[in-house]
């Protein structure tokens, strides 16, 4: 075939023209590229991205979109099962080869797996790259060939592999094929409009390769030495907020990786920190390793004897700490922070994620559901092993018995209480003391600070003393198992 037939570059969680293996292959094959994005809302099934990750791949597509113009060409837009999209632009573009970067969901490696082979049969060159791992899930093992199930012996095996690859730099030149007509971004409708709740999605984050690298940068110059203190306190900003980036793979691990070593300074000066940071990155990698060996970590208790946990189905509790109305206010400023800014920091995900499984009973997977349709960096291996470890049915998981205390958390992680002053502002003007538990306050005291428990802020939804006992005793009857 001659080296006029277009070279497919099908863009998928790699929104990103740096550190792009597949854009590096099909930028030096000397063919033009056509450049693709497919919104496929078939194949993920239930797990097709949610309302806020819609809304940060809107912004995400006009990023590379305008990367990819400045350079001269198109990404052309197309919207269907992503298997027959492809065909059809094939028979369209006459396109001789096609590349991409791999995706870990399950039902992402079963179509590109059935793919390769079609379009192999067809005659095209075909060819996948790791863009969003350090490591390939398979080539992390025990020295039986086994899979990890424990985190620390996994970074272990990970550290000693040899180091990551180098990223990537971005190509120079880029030639373009024609490109092919495509939809508009605009009639995808991933914005929400009625009503516009993305406003302060819009105020908190930057999508895009920019805002990834910006990120990185003010994380790096400005935050990183405190990060293994200041990651625990959510009132701080003190972790690197590049968890959605990294899960549209606007920035890679590679180039985090490199970074943030890059750093370290001849005296070794910033290397705890520094390896502090990465051993999040190797969490990240763990949860891929995990969904990567167990496809249904999604959906089933990792640990069988969980499988018949005696889960307490209840709508009116499910919501209330949906809307953050449960009374506990560490558990409520995250839910709402979630919902304002479609994150919530790691440690109040822990802290309202045991008081979802444990002091309302309620499967894990519910609140995993509803993490994964208002998270901006809702991820199916982090967002799956996250859930499975706070119910303590994961592998390497939060062991049941250790339930959080919503109050001690608070007062230990949110001393000052800036965090719940921020999102609860019908109880900020309590004094420190009452702010973590305003049932406890006097009423002299809750009265002087504008607060009716039960109408200006709810009363707790559950008596935790209470609440932990059930959970221990459900506990003890798969415990037996
Ligand atoms: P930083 O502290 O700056 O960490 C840097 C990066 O390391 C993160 O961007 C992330 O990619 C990775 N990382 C950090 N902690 C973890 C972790 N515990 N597990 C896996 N990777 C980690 N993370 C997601 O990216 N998507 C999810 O859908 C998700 N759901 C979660 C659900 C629950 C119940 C829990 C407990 C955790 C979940 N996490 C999820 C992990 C973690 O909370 C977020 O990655 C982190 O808060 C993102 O903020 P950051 O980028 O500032 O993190």
């Amino acid at each position: 075939m001659s080296n006029t037939a277009p070279f497919l570059l099908w863009f998928r969680q790699d929104l990103r023209l740096s550190d792009n293996p597949a854009l590096e292959q099909a930028a030096s094959s000397g063919r033009p590229i056509l450049a693709l994005f497919i919104l496929d809302e078939e194949t993920p099934g239930r797990w097709r991205p949610g309302g806020a990750s819609r809304w940060w791949l809107h912004r995400s597509l006009e990023a590379v979109g305008a990367e990819i113009a400045t350079r001269g060409g198109r990404l052309v837009l197309r919207r269907g099962k992503a298997e027959e999209v492809l065909h059809r632009v094939i028979e369209e573009s006459g396109a001789a080869a096609v590349a991409w970067n791999r995706c870990y969901e399950p039902y992402a490696i079963a179509r590109d797996k059935a793919l390769k082979a079609r379009l192999k049969a067809r005659g095209l060159e075909v060819a996948s790259h790791n863009a969003a791992l350090l490591h390939e899930p398979w080539t992390v093992e025990t020295g039986q060939g086994e899979p990890y199930k424990v985190y620390t012996p996994f970074w272990k095996a990970l550290q000693a592999k040899p180091a990551p690859a180098a990223p990537l730099a971005m190509p120079g030149k880029l030639a373009f094929a024609k490109p092919l007509q495509g939809d508009a971004l605009e009639s995808w409708n991933l914005l929400p409009t009625a009503p516009d709740w993305a406003g302060g999605l819009r105020e908190t984050w930057t999508p895009g390769e920019a805002g990834a690298k910006t990120r990185l940068e003010r994380f790096l110059d400005s935050r990183i030495e405190d990060y293994p203190r200041g990651r625990d306190f959510p009132g701080e900003d003190g972790t690197s907020g590049l968890s959605p980036h990294l899960h549209w793979g606007e920035i890679g691990p590679r180039q985090v990786w490199q970074a943030v070593l890059h750093r370290v300074d001849k005296a070794g000066r910033g290397e705890t920190a520094a390896w502090k940071f990465l051993s999040e990155i190797g969490w990240r990698e763990f949860c891929h390793h995990l969904l990567y060996h167990w496809p249904d970590l999604p959906e089933v208790s990792w640990r069988e004897n969980f499988r018949n946990f005696p889960w307490n189905e209840d709508e009116q509790a499910l919501k209330a700490w949906q809307q953050g109305r449960t009374g506990y206010p560490i558990v409520d400023a995250g839910l709402r922070e979630l919902t304002a800014t479609g994150w919530m920091h790691n440690r109040v995900r822990m802290i309202a994620g045991s008081f979802l499984v444990k002091d309302l009973l309620i499967p894990w997977q519910q609140g995993e559901a509803w993490f994964w349709d208002t998270l901006v960096d809702a991820d199916l291996a982090n967002n799956a092993a996250g859930w499975q470890w706070i119910a303590g049915c994961g592998a390497d998981a939060a062991p049941y018995f250790r339930i959080f205390n919503p109050v001690t958390q608070s007062k230990r992680f949110d001393p000052s209480g800036a965090y719940l002053r921020k999102w609860i502002p019908e109880i900020a003007d309590l004094p420190d003391a009452a702010l973590h538990e305003p049932w406890a306050a006097p009423e002299s005291v809750l009265e002087e600070a504008g607060v009716k428990l039960g109408e200006s802020y709810p009363n707790p939804i559950v008596d935790h003393g209470w609440a932990r006992k059930r959970a221990l005793d459900a506990f003890a009857t798969v415990k037996k198992r």
